[in-house]
């Protein structure tokens, strides 16, 4: 383990970490645990309990039970509570950073510089919100007088996978506390650290009991029999398109509302006009980015006929130049992949693009780091041709991206709604008129200009189609998405 560990996160790593029910920790009914492996070597950093639908169970009791007194608080009293939270939190950047690049092995200072100083906003913009959130809202209508009378649901029910632990987190999370409901998560097997290390610091701030639960264990053992408990209001899920579509034909059973946010296909189209700089540093980033294992990255990047050498000659440089290096050294700018399956994916769509007659426009592999022999790395790969080669198609999740050319604007837009993923697009063109029209035309649900992977809070995020349903996240709709509707009305007369 590398020396960078605080001895804070040593001592939360050397002992056996748990399930967080009712507000401590337990072992799982079934006795299982799993080795939690870092993939820049990999080697087990920690043993987690691994629970099943025995631990889902009591999780959603206590939770129920916990839903109760939460939810009569005010919401001055629970962002309170929140900003207290997320005080906590940012005294324990480094410690998250550490763990989150452990666990996952992105580079620790992406983990530091963005993803948890964003995630510990995301619980202060929740917090104030809840704050300013409108709970009741008069109706004026001719000889009834009404409202709407906004209420939490109760016991909501996450899902997530293993890609930004803790971001996720927080933006699926936050919004379903501030508004009062109580909560069971489950996150992704692979990767548990933060979320646990979370549950610690919501433990000693005095969050109340059972208003958090955490149950570590795999989709079918802990995910489905959360999905199917009678007792959870609505469920988010993040994840694979194919997962999601279980997930959310369990939900429509019940019926409950689903939140899904799934994969993508993203497109990136770069004008003859566009500053080629600006466009090859954005679009090396997008598949360098935490190893490329991002779902809105642009991984389909359609150029501009006249500028495709030009282009290629800069980004392949960038590409290049990147260091890539086990999570935990604070020089590595990409880190290996998250597990050993994962480098067997995109390995493989290396392979399968090159027999569908691709061309290797850089290339990449398996990579062997000194000192860091087990780890899980992959070279970025670029690989062009045409648009019906599988590695334009499907999602790989890996530092590659497939490039085709295009000679007008009506075929790039053509491309880009090739596919049925809607997660995320962008374009590159120095005439924002031409952006503007092209964002509009691009099918989904974000549409990004001269830039790829745009987020703030206050921005809507979310996919369409094969990306996602349910309102997304990050924005007050998602607030509200945690408040369920009840209309009250007396005739006048
Ligand atoms: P996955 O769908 O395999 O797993 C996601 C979660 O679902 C995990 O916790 C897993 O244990 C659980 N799960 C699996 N099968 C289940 C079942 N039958 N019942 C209940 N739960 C089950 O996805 P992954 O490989 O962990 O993550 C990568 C995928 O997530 C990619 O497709 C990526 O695009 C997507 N993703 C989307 C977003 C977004 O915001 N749209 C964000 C991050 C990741």
């Amino acid at each position: 383990m590398s020396d960078i560990l605080s001895s804070e996160a040593k001592a939360f790593l050397s002992q056996p970490l748990q399930l967080f029910i009712n507000g401590g920790w337990q072992a799982s009914k079934n006795g299982g645990n799993t080795d939690v492996i870092n993939p820049s070597n990999g080697q087990t950093v920690a043993k987690v309990a691994s629970g099943d639908e025995a631990d889902v169970n009591v999780a959603v009791e206590v939770a129920d039970l916990a839903f109760q007194e939460w939810s009569k608080r005010t919401p001055e009293s629970r962002a309170a509570m929140l900003n207290k939270l997320a005080n906590a939190l940012e005294d324990k950047i480094d410690v998250l950073a550490q763990l989150e690049a452990l666990d996952v092995g992105k580079a620790y200072v992406n983990a530091k510089g963005f993803d948890i100083p964003f995630g510990i906003d995301c619980v202060r913009y929740y917090a104030d919100l809840a704050t300013q959130a409108e709970y009741e809202k008069p109706l004026h209508l001719q000889d009834i007088d009404a409202r709407v009378h906004r209420v939490p649901y109760g016991v909501c029910g996450f899902i997530f996978p293993w890609n930004f632990p803790f971001d996720l987190l927080m933006w699926n999370v936050m919004p379903a506390l501030a508004a009062g409901n109580t909560v069971v998560i489950k996150p992704a097997e692979l990767t548990p650290l933060t979320t646990l290390y979370f549950c610690k610091i919501a433990e000693e701030v005095g969050i109340p009991a059972g208003v958090i639960n955490v149950v570590v264990g795999a989709g079918r053992k802990v995910g489905t029999p959360l999905v199917q408990h009678p007792k959870i209001r609505r469920i988010s899920f993040t994840g694979s398109s194919g997962v999601g579509k279980q997930i959310a034909a369990m939900c429509g059973e019940r019926p409950i509302p689903c939140k899904l946010e799934l994969g993508g296909k993203g497109a990136a189209v770069v004008f003859e006009d566009a500053d080629l700089d600006k466009a090859a540093t954005q679009l090396a980033g997008a598949i360098t980015l935490n190893t490329g294992q991002v779902c809105c990255t642009a991984t389909r990047w359609l150029i501009h006929e006249s500028i495709y050498d030009q282009f290629v000659e800069k980004v392949t440089a960038t590409l290049k130049a990147t260091k890539i290096g086990p999570g935990l050294d604070p020089d590595t700018q990409m880190g290996p992949l998250v597990s050993q399956a994962q480098q067997d994916t995109v390995l493989q769509y290396l392979d399968k693009g090159l027999s569908e007659g691709a061309e290797a426009i850089l290339n990449g592999g398996a990579l062997s780091i000194s000192g860091s022999e087990g780890g899980f790395y992959v070279s970025p790969y670029l690989l062009g041709g045409s648009a019906d080669n599988i590695c334009f198609r499907e999602e790989i999740f890996g530092p590659a991206a497939y490039l085709v050319k295009f000679k007008t604007e009506t075929e790039a837009l053509e491309l880009v709604n090739s596919l049925d993923y809607g997660l995320a697009n962008s374009v590159f063109s120095e005439d924002l008129t031409r952006c503007q029209r092209v964002a509009e035309k691009m099918i989904a649900g974000n549409s990004w200009i001269n830039a790829h992977n745009v987020f703030a809070y206050g921005l809507p995020y979310g996919g369409i189609n094969k990306s996602g349903v349910g309102g997304g996240v990050n924005c007050p709709e998602t607030f509200y998405d945690y408040l369920r509707d009840l209309t009250i009305a007396r005739p006048l007369g």
